[in-house]
């Protein structure tokens, strides 16, 4: 740190990005990216043209894009945002919506932490329960930021749309971010709730369900007033946030959705067989409508069990914090590398 840095940031402890190793080829189940690649309409669309076209800037509205995905949705184009990844668009919602503090879980996404502290927004930290879940009545009436990932991370629980539908009517004088970063593999999205809630800005994502984490595309549903707010704030920062080619990419993949969904499918079914190998093996294993499981096992401990198999060449995500130290979370690949995660994790319990 130099001298010269404003004492805000001096304090500010930044977000640590899971390991993405360059040396050697591990099997990857540490962020929670696809084990898919994007389809052929993708490599397609990234063509010579677009890469020639990179002279000029791109379009800053994402026109196509927007237009394609609010057919996929059935919403309006006024009703959607584009922006870098989705953590991008939570960054914006703290610096927009965040004058009077935060609230979110002391379990969950560990970028809301920086987010906050990044912006000078007071943050309320809520306990999730003993076995987990969110409690739901400390979110009521907060007259501040609300921000809730559903499924949450690094857990996995989801909580039903009845749930999240009251937490956003609890809240009528704040706005309540449903980060749904994981919707696509079993949970139900919220976003149809726009119509009814001004208050409500529903985050998701192109990196998890629709294979490109490295093309940087995020996108939010909200009425139109919130999304107008977001547009300021993006116009404002860098309105060129979504390159040609992600665009370009965005746009192959929302015209091949049915490949994505089928992937998340896949994934379901792996979910379902790393569960039921690790519980034959003793773990516990949280319940999960995620693409990753979030598990511990009274035979050895997270970080030690993380250690391990880093050694055998698979690459899993510990994290060191107080109630989930015991843990590691997994994310679900293919079902071969299932098979070679089952295989590690029984030969290190010396089964
Ligand atoms: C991965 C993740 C994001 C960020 O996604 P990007 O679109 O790649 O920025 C946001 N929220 C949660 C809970 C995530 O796990």
């Amino acid at each position: 740190m130099s001298q010269f840095l404003d004492p805000r940031f001096a304090a500010l402890k930044e977000y640590t990005p899971g390991e993405q190793p360059q040396d050697k080829q591990y099997i990857k189940l540490n962020t929670n990216e696809s084990p898919f690649p994007p389809s052929d309409q993708v490599v397609q669309a990234v063509n010579g043209e677009q890469v020639r076209d990179l002279r000029l800037y791109c379009d800053p509205d994402c026109t196509k894009l927007k237009k394609a995905m609010a057919q996929r949705f059935g919403v309006g184009e006024n009703n959607i945002f584009l922006s870098n990844g989705s953590d991008d668009i939570l960054n914006f919602c703290f610096m927009a919506y965040g004058g009077r503090g935060a609230a979110f879980a002391d379990i969950t996404y560990g970028f809301y932490e920086v987010f906050a502290k990044l912006h000078g927004v007071q943050a309320e930290i809520i306990p999730l329960k003993d076995d987990f879940s969110l409690d739901v009545d400390a979110f009521r009436g907060k007259n501040k930021l609300v921000v809730i990932a559903n499924p949450n991370a690094p857990t996995g629980l989801y909580l039903d749309l009845a749930v999240i539908e009251d937490i956003v009517r609890a809240n009528p004088h704040s706005v309540v971010v449903v980060d749904e970063a994981y919707v696509d593999f079993g949970g139900e999205s919220c976003y149809k709730l726009i119509d009814r809630y001004e208050n409500l800005v529903v985050c998701q994502t192109f990196s998890k369900s629709r294979s490109l984490a490295g093309g940087r595309l995020g996108f939010a549903f909200a009425c139109p007033a919130l999304i107008a707010d977001l547009e300021k704030i993006k116009y404002s920062t860098n309105p060129y946030n979504i390159n040609r080619l992600t665009q370009a990419a965005g746009l192959a993949v929302i015209e091949d959705d049915g490949y994505y969904m089928e992937n998340c499918r896949r994934i379901m079914e792996n979910r379902a067989f790393a569960v039921a190998q690790l519980e034959s093996l003793g773990f516990e294993v949280l319940p999960s409508k995620a693409n990753f499981i979030f598990c511990r096992s009274d035979r050895i401990g997270g970080k030690q069990l993380y250690l391990q198999l880093k050694e055998k060449g698979i690459l899993v995500r510990h994290f060191d914090k107080a109630r989930i130290s015991d843990f590691v979370r997994i994310t679900i690949g293919t079902y071969e590398q299932m098979q070679a995660l089952v295989a590690a994790v029984r030969e290190l319990l010396g089964e």
